[in-house]
This record gives structure tokens, sequence and C-alpha cells, in this order.
């Protein structure tokens, strides 16, 4: 029998993997000498190589060309965001007209809200999952409040139904359908930060839209990780980062998904210059004409030196697909998976469902004997150049990202455990 536990094994998945590593494309943090086991993709994705160059020709290109470079040679500023519009449509399965790359996540959610959220007497709530990232709920939190309205009352928070803090679509079903009449907005995770569970888009836009709701998706854990087709399922808005599986930088601008349906909207908007129609924006008139689509919600001429990483990351997922990429996730998170029942569930409880389909790369990890020993097994896990991330108070999150992880990574993490456990 082959031995799951061998480096040969590891290094063999490796060898023969249909989809052969682009870790060579990355600059991988160093420990001890080694390359480090980054498995923090989905919290900040590592350095492509080719950041540098995109970032140092804006950089030139200023020193160059100064205000001219919005209107002159290569990567002109102006019409930048385009450069990265098709290939983001094509990540997310949605129609270029449909997403922008603009602001940042929290931004986006606020700004999809001014439009999307639309709260009346009878229809006030927002439902959202317990426990949501905290961003989040200070979002639709504060925007309850700005209508007028108490999120004592009309914020509803559905608590997980299952083991592991996850939940069963019936749940999820059964609360639209309780609170259906008194929704103004349904904001679900596609994958949740702290579970890792991955939802079925379609079927929850479907809900709450047949109760007369709104359906929105923060999908900072989900771009990059699943295959996701944005249009087809009829979610109205969507909004994602693009420093976790993206790999575009600390703080890089975000991304947004409107339906092709909302593009002439006449929804409340907050307007700014560069949501107004390209074709007349100069002109400096004083009435907003926005333009069609997901562009008509920006506000501001983008950080070009923020888009400008995006750029070389967005080239590779154009190279492999989402399809290759995720096929090659689902073997990496599924060897971490075999590990840890094999040899360390007395160790490590896996919370996130074990159904591939309900899940990206991460599984969270409760650790046997509460949050002491989680917090020793993580100190062990850096201390021996293996970095995953911690969630309180007693998860450790381990995310193989399939552009730059490996089998011979995966192995690493439990070997680790597992000298530590049997120490
Ligand atoms: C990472 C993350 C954020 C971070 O918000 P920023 O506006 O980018 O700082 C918000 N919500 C969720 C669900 C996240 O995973």
């Amino acid at each position: 029998m082959t031995d799951l536990y061998s480096e040969h094994h590891a290094l063999a998945l490796d060898a023969a993997d249909p989809l052969p590593t682009l870790r060579d494309e990355f600059l991988l943090p160093r420990h001890g000498g080694a390359e480090q086991a980054y498995f923090c993709g989905n919290s900040l994705g590592l350095q492509p190589r080719g950041a540098r160059a995109h970032v140092e020709e804006v950089l030139d290109k200023w020193a160059h060309e100064a205000v001219e470079g919005h209107f002159t040679g290569q990567a002109q500023w102006m019409p930048y965001h385009q450069l990265v519009r098709e290939p983001l449509a094509r990540l997310v399965g949605a129609q270029p007209s449909e997403v922008v790359a603009m602001n940042s996540l929290t931004a986006n959610l606020h700004l999809m809200m001014v439009s999307f959220y639309r709260p009346t007497r009878e229809r006030p709530a927002i439902l959202i999952e317990a426990g949501a990232f905290p961003s989040d709920r200070h979002a639709v939190a504060s925007q309850i409040g700005f209508h007028g309205f108490d999120p004592a009352t009309d914020l509803i928070e559905l608590e997980p139904d299952l083991p592991g803090g996850t939940y069963s679509m019936a749940a999820i079903e059964a609360a639209i359908a309780e609170h259906g009449q008194r929704l103004a907005l349904v904001l679900w995770p596609g994958i949740q930060y702290r579970s890792g569970q991955a939802f079925d888009l379609r079927a929850i836009a479907r809900l709450a839209q047949a109760q007369g709701a709104v359906c929105g998706f923060d999908l900072a854990h989900a771009v990059g990780n699943i295959e996701l087709a944005l249009h087809d399922s009829g979610v109205d808005f969507a909004v994602w980062c693009h420093y976790k599986y993206l790999n575009a930088g600390p703080g890089a601008v975000a991304g947004c998904f409107v339906h092709e349906r909302h593009a002439r909207s006449e929804r409340p908007r907050f307007a700014g210059w560069w949501g107004h129609e390209a074709a007349t924006r100069f002109r400096m008139g004083p009435q907003f004409v926005p333009t069609p689509g997901a562009e008509g919600w920006q506000l501001s001429n983008p950080p070009i030196l923020g888009l400008a990483p995006l750029r070389a990351s967005l080239d590779l997922f154009d190279r492999v697909g989402m399809p290759a990429l995720r096929a090659k996730s689902l073997r990496l998170t599924g060897y971490l998976e075999a590990l840890i029942r094999g040899r360390l569930s007395e160790t490590l409880q896996i919370a996130t469902p074990d159904d591939p389909a309900q899940r990206g790369c991460q599984l969270s990890l409760r650790v046997v004997g509460g949050r002491e020993r989680g917090r020793a097994l993580f100190d062990h896990l850096a201390a021996n150049g293996v970095l995953g991330d911690w969630r309180e108070p007693d998860v450790i999150r381990i995310s193989p990202a399939p552009l730059y992880n490996t089998h011979a990574d995966v192995l690493r993490f439990a070997q680790t455990v597992e000298r530590w456990a049997t120490a």
C-alpha cells in the first residue's frame, strides 16, 4: 500500500499532477533558509513575480509622461481598469460589463447597499449569517441604522444548524421563508471565512428573490478559489477583495459585480465622475449620466498603483483557467483531509464540510483540547516554517492555494503536527 505520509509519495503526487505548480511564478517567504509552507492565501496571497514589472511600468510612465500618461502609450491610465475587466469577468463567470475593479471591499459593499438595500416599514430586514466577518456586520448594521431602522430587530443573523458551525440548505431555506415578507436583502458569503463552507449562490439567490428580496454576496473567500457563474446564478450584486486568493497585494483595489438586469438601474446611487459615461465625462457637465453596467458605480479615478499587481495575477489565472485550478485544489485539499483523518484526528477536527462541493481550498481545523493547546500547536507550526492562520478560540485555518502550494507543503504541515502531537 502507498504510504500517504511518505515524502516520496507527496513528491510523486506533485510530479504526476496534471497541473504543474506555478510556484516559480511567486515569491515565497523564507524561514530558516528554506521556503515557508505558506497556507495563508486566504488572508494575503503571495506576490506574483510579474507584479513588480507592472508597478514599475506605472512609475516609469509617471516619470516620463506625467499627466500625458492618462492618454498616451501602453497601459494608459484613463482606461486602465479595463485591462482587468475581461480577465475578471472570466474568473467570476460574468459578462465584462457586469464587473468592475474599484475601491475596497467594504466600500463596495456600502455602495451596493446604497442601491440595493432599500428598506421600507414593511420590509426593513437584512439576513446574514451569524458570526459574519465583522466588517460585513458593521456595514449592514450601520446601513440599517442609516435608514432609521434598528439592527436589534432588523438585522437577522442566522445561527448555524450543523456541527462545525456550518449550515444545511434546509436551514437557509427555512429562514428565508420565515422572514420572507420582512426581508429587503439577503447578504450571504460565497465561502464563510471561519468555517470554510461554500454555498450554492444560485439556490440562495432564487430563494431570496422569490420572497421579493434582493440577494447579494460577499465573495472575499470565494473568488479565485472556486468556480463562479455570477451571471447565470442571477445574484443581484457581489463584492470581493483582490488581496486574498487573487494575490494582488495588501489593500489591493477590490472587485464588484452588478447583474446585467440592473445595468441601467434607476435605483439611487452614490455617484462620482468616474461612473459617468466615459464618452462625455470630460465635458465636465453638471448632469450625472451613468455608464451602463457595473462601471457606472465607480466614484473616483482608480489608484493605478493599487491595480497594477492585479494584472500579473490575472495573467496566471488566465493561463491556467479556473476549472483546472479548482481540480488541482480538490486534489490538494483532499490530500490534506486524508492526512488529517488518517493519523491526526486526535489532534485536529475538521469543521469544514466533508463534501468537496461545499468547500474551497481551506480546511478549518479545531484543535482538540482547547485554546491553550491550539495556540501551542499554532506557534509550533510557525516556528517550523508552516504558516496557517489562527481564529479564536481554537481554530487553525489551512488553505492550500493551488497556484503555489504543493502536496509536499501539505505533507510538511501534517508531519509537523504529528511530530508535535507525539513528542
Ligand atoms: C477579508 C474580508 C473583508 C475585508 O474587508 P476590506 O474592506 O477589504 O478591509 C471583509 N469581509 C470579508 C468576508 C472578508 O473575508
